[in-house]
């Protein structure tokens, strides 16, 4: 037996992803190398071992050695939702940011198809892309005139920054219908459990797609995804709760950023376990020891934790032990970047028109504020419309301006790196706006962490507030 140290690849070129997935799983009861053990396997032999193991007693876990890497294209950001609903995955898409729509990419959905709707929903995308497109020329005439040029700056650059200002605001026009390509890396278990859900969904866009996704899984994965079929019982749990919450009052919004629950103790929780981790004493005295030091040694202790990181460096893991619920209303464009954070907890409630929208300062200043609130005047009609017949379906003529709520629960780490990102001055102002005020919130609760959470200088949710939006929230023909 050879016992020198070896380490190398199992080459996705040269072996099935169900083969690898199956030789590591054989590592578990054979003392053969991986190499050897992977070449006494065919398909068949791959396949009968899945079956047995993987499937018939439950060693799923094994399954995530399997990794594929799908390219879905032309699908709605709709759609786009279901399948990024699976946290185990990594996706990246195309971005309102960095491209420009084409006026005739937006998803026809099989339920409006053919029905009394599709005409008045063919003239709402038409709506919605004619104002997207003269928004982008207003905006962008508008930006070239109030950015100045830097004094280094090339003339490609220094349009690339006007050009970016009109995009971060044309956006809001963009409806859920909207077609986009994303691609997708994800391992046989996580994506065994993304086609039941997809295969589940009330959209037909979205079961069409979840089909099609598992006969292409089905190429390269013959057993591991076979049993991926709809889950039965989400449409009794959807129904139960449905009726239950459809008694419950709404009432006008309050806030729309909440901290729900803060722990009072949760900074020196934080405090205790990362003492539990270097020294030898129990969670209990840890916490009472730190419950116990004074302010500004508990001060020196998380100056300890923080100051040596680089911006590269990553907090201790012990930061998880503290943890926020916030309640947000923020518009769908932010939404559909909020939703990428795979380390929170989310629960988006339906995209409706009910919440109202967001307007843009920059409408105002370039001139199309009645171009945009009419379009959101017109998909509000036809959203309501629709959500009397078909609610589920209503969801696609949504634009990118109006208000989701979403639920959500995050630990104390990835509120460092939430904000981090998305406050910085590079992202856009309506997800930064988000971040500064659960920044500010949680700051208020857990002082001596959330102070110094990654915030630009000078900058709050209010401030930003003022300088990009005109309403908080303007309610759908409140102006005619
Ligand atoms: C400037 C900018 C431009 C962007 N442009 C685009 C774009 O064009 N298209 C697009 O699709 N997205 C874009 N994004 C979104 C970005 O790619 C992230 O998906 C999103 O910000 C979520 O953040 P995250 O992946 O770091 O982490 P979260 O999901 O919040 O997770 C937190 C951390 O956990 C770790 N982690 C979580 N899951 C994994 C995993 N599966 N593997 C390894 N580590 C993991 C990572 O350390 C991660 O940073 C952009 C973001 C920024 C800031």
């Amino acid at each position: 037996m050879n016992l020198s140290r070896r380490i190398y690849r199992l080459s996705p070129s040269q072996l099935s992803a169900e083969t690898i997935a199956v030789t590591f799983a054989k590592t578990s009861r054979s003392p053969e190398p991986f190499d050897q053990i992977a070449a006494e396997l065919d398909a068949e032999k791959s396949s009968k071992f899945s079956e047995k193991w993987i499937v018939g007693y439950g060693h799923s876990s094994v399954a995530e050695h399997a990794v594929l890497h799908l390219a879905l294209e032309n699908i709605s950001r709709l759609a786009i939702e279901t399948l990024e609903s699976n946290r185990l995955a990594s996706y990246t898409e195309k971005s309102t940011r960095y491209q420009e729509w084409n006026p005739d990419a937006w998803v026809l959905p099989p339920e409006i198809a053919g029905s009394r709707y599709e005409e008045k929903y063919r003239a709402l995308m038409r709506l919605l892309f004619d104002g997207y497109a003269r928004a982008m020329t207003a905006l962008r005439s508008w930006s070239e005139s109030v950015c100045e040029r830097l004094p280094e700056e090339s003339e490609k650059a220094w349009q690339n920054r006007a050009r970016v200002k009109a995009v971060d605001v044309s956006r809001f026009f963009l409806p859920a219908a909207s077609m986009a390509n994303v691609g997708v890396t994800i391992n046989a278990r996580a994506l065994e459990y993304a086609i039941k859900k997809l295969l589940s969904s009330e959209l037909e866009e979205v079961r069409q797609i979840g089909a099609e996704v598992k006969a292409v899984a089905t190429q390269e994965l013959p057993t591991l995804v076979k049993y991926a079929n709809p889950i039965e019982s989400f449409a009794a749990i959807r129904a139960s709760f449905r009726a239950e919450a459809a008694d419950i009052a709404v009432e006008p919004e309050g806030a729309w950023c909440k901290l729900l629950s803060a722990e009072p103790a949760g900074e020196e929780q934080v405090l205790a376990a990362a003492l539990l981790r270097f020294g030898g004493s129990s969670y209990a005295e840890c916490l009472s020891h730190a419950q116990a030091l004074a302010s500004g040694e508990k001060t020196a202790l998380v100056d300890a934790m923080l100051s040596p990181l680089s911006d590269f460096d990553v907090p201790l893991r012990e930061l998880e032990y503290a943890r926020y619920d916030f309640e947000l209303i923020m518009d769908q464009g932010a939404y559909f970047e909020f939703k990428r954070h795979r380390m929170m907890t989310q629960t988006p409630q339906a995209l409706t028109t009910r919440l109202g929208y967001a307007v843009p300062k920059a409408m105002r200043l370039a001139g199309i504020e009645a171009l945009y609130r009419d379009a959101m005047n017109a998909a509000a009609d036809l959203y309501e419309e629709l959500a009397a017949w078909q609610p589920e379906a209503a969801a696609y003529v949504v634009p990118n301006g109006f208000n989701r709520r979403v639920l959500c629960r995050l630990n104390l780490r990835e509120l460092f790196h939430f904000v981090r990102l998305r406050a910085s001055e590079n992202a856009h102002f309506s997800i930064r706006r988000v971040a500064l005020q659960m920044a500010e919130l949680a700051a208020a609760a857990h002082p001596l962490f959330c102070s110094r959470l990654c915030v630009p200088a000078g900058q709050s949710a209010r401030s930003l507030t003022e300088e990009y939006f005109t309403d908080t929230v303007a309610v759908p023909h409140a102006d005619s």
